[in-house]
């Protein structure tokens, strides 16, 4: 009988017993062979299966679960292609330290290097790409392999795992009552986080820094986002009044409309502090490597960041390794204790406070005016309304292309944390459509609103169909511009040779109708061209909270080859 101690059950059941047992509720993937069976189980446990078309789309998801939940994003994938088209959500996941596990099915153990269906040495492939990968090689192995791929996931930094499971260790049976007993032992294996020991004396160094600093500012980034140290950050802003600085997906953590925000004022914050407490986020190219001319060459960085690594990388003049929050509540109690505070009429605050006026004005004037046909402006103007006046919880954003992305950046507002998502570390395209859908299961409360480039949209344009099947509350918003940087923009020289008719390299076909494919599976979609057009479809999609695509007619001639990337393309 099924309920026996005796009955048998195979490799598939227990990776989906083991999977539940240790925390997951959601899974994103493509199922075949040979691990359909491992899906239909995790479902029947309580799992949410969410089904896509492409692993590539399936593993961004993954990899943006593992940022919103702080939990291992999963991603199932079939094996040799199916698991190739995942590494790019997995690479994603460990470039933007995300924790994310991709599980792959592979070939029969005994067929290997014989040319068996969908070979591939997988833990091979993925090497580059992982912090962690293991093989189960036995049906005895499944739990304690998916104890060591949840624990790797999220310890220390976070970045992505791989388990392999072969086909044969899936067929194989063991009784239930010793699968039972593996399951006990994996789960003794659950690790609790160290949380890194952190140095008094360097804790009151960074408060002392901090305090005698002339021109102190508070970076912030992704890292601390992951950590949730809102609620310290906004104490120690709003105790020591230093203006602060989000990086862009940082943003949220403390309101953009803070009055200590120096996100308007960025070339002057970064270019003139002299002590930056940077929080969770890597001196790389988004922060110009933390050198001059960006930023003063006497500037004293303090970096608070789980990886020793990377503050080791970084050579700062003080680095606290730990988990922000723990970092930063640890920092607030010492300032606590002998407090300062800036405060508004202090020359750098108000020097920052003035400029960030200035350029609020300047770019308030410019969004002012109804252009038509459409710019990048006008239509982002009108979606960040949209988006403040659905108030709170707000609506988790998604961002992606060259001009969309960077117009969208300044012009909307982040007022809540995790809000978000974008191409991030790598400037990784064709995330959008998978982000939406891990935002939408990830926080089932909120909206989600993604503002796309129609090249970014058109990555993974077909999972509008997973949006529909799901009845995800995701308005897609697509920058319609008839191409990569906004169709043919070559100069008359640069079109020759026989193919010199061909449409351009940069160019889609004009006009795409992007809207239909949504309704092609029953979704709604809108063709909007003139501010009231899109003000209403706006009102619409977003009281509706269905799946919808609203196709933006925006000027080809309007924003810049390679977005502000220019000098390197
Ligand atoms: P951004 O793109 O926002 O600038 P990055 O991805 O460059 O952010 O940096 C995030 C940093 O946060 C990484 O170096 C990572 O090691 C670090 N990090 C991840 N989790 C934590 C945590 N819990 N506490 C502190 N730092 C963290």
């Amino acid at each position: 009988s099924v309920n026996s101690q005796n009955a048998e059950i195979d490799g598939n059941v227990l990776a989906a017993k083991s999977l539940s047992r240790f925390g997951a509720t959601h899974m994103f993937g493509v199922v075949g062979i040979p691990v359909t069976s491992l899906a239909n189980r995790a479902v029947s446990l309580g799992i949410r299966f969410i089904a896509f078309h492409n692993e590539q789309s399936a593993g961004y998801a993954a990899s943006a679960y593992g940022y919103l939940t702080g939990k291992p994003g999963i991603l199932l994938t079939v094996s040799g292609p199916g698991c190739v088209h995942g590494l790019a959500g997995l690479s994603n996941a460990m470039v933007n330290t995300w924790p994310m596990i991709m599980i792959s099915g592979s070939c029969d153990q005994k067929d290997f290097g014989r040319g068996d269906f969908q070979e591939l040495d997988q833990l091979e492939a993925v090497k580059p790409f992982t912090k962690f990968a293991v093989k189960a090689k036995d049906i005895r192995d499944i739990p304690n392999c998916i104890a060591q791929v949840f624990n790797w996931a999220v310890s220390g930094r976070p970045g992505g795992c791989y388990l392999d499971l072969p086909t044969d260790v899936l067929h194989q049976t063991i009784s239930e009552s010793e699968a039972e007993g593996l399951l006990k032992s994996a789960e003794n294996l659950r690790e609790t986080l160290a949380n890194g020991r952190i140095v008094s004396s360097d804790i009151e160094l960074a408060a002392s820094l901090l305090r005698e600093a002339q021109r102190p500012l508070i970076v912030f980034g992704k890292g601390a986002a992951y950590a949730r140290a809102e609620g310290e950050l906004t104490k120690l802003v709003e105790a020591t009044g230093i203006p602060f600085l989000p990086t862009p997906m940082g943003k949220g953590l403390l309101p953009d409309t803070h009055e200590l925000a120096a996100t308007a004022a960025r070339s002057l914050a970064i270019g003139k502090c002299d002590v930056a407490l940077v929080v969770g986020a890597r001196l790389n190219w988004l922060l110009h490597f933390g050198e001059p001319p960006r930023w003063s060459k006497d500037v004293k960085f303090i970096l608070v960041d789980i990886s020793k690594e990377e503050i080791e990388l970084r050579k700062p003049h003080l680095g606290l390794v730990g988990d922000a929050k723990k970092v930063l509540e640890m920092i607030n109690k010492e300032i606590k204790d002998d407090p300062f505070c800036l405060g508004k009429n202090h020359p750098w605050v108000e020097a920052i406070s003035k400029k960030t006026k200035e350029n609020v004005s300047k770019m308030e004037a410019q969004l002012a005016k109804d252009v038509v046909p459409f710019n990048f402006l006008t239509p982002m103007r009108i979606i960040r309304d949209a988006i403040l006046e659905a108030g709170s919880p707000a609506p988790i954003l998604v961002s992606e292309g060259a001009n969309t992305m960077d117009v969208g950046r300044a012009v909307l507002v982040q007022t809540e944390p995790r809000c978000r998502l974008d191409a991030g570390t790598w400037g990784t395209m064709g995330v959008g459509l998978g982000y939406c859908i891990a935002a939408a299961v990830a926080s089932p409360d909120r909206l989600v609103v993604a503002v796309e480039g129609d090249s970014g949209f058109g990555f993974s344009a077909i999972e509008v169909e997973t949006l529909v099947r799901y009845q995800l509350p995701v308005v897609v918003i697509v920058f319609n511009n008839g191409g990569v940087y906004g169709g043919d923009r070559r100069n008359p020289e640069e079109i020759a040779g026989p193919h010199k008719d061909d449409p351009a390299p940069t160019s889609f076909v004009p006009g795409a109708a992007y809207h239909t494919l949504i309704e092609a599976f029953g979704g709604k979609g809108y063709l909007v061209g003139t501010p009231a057009e899109l003000k209403s479809a706006l009102a619409e999609s977003f009281a509706a909270r269905k799946p919808a695509v609203i196709n933006v007619t925006i000027d080809p001639y309007a924003g810049a080859e390679s977005g502000r990337m220019q000098h390197k393309n």
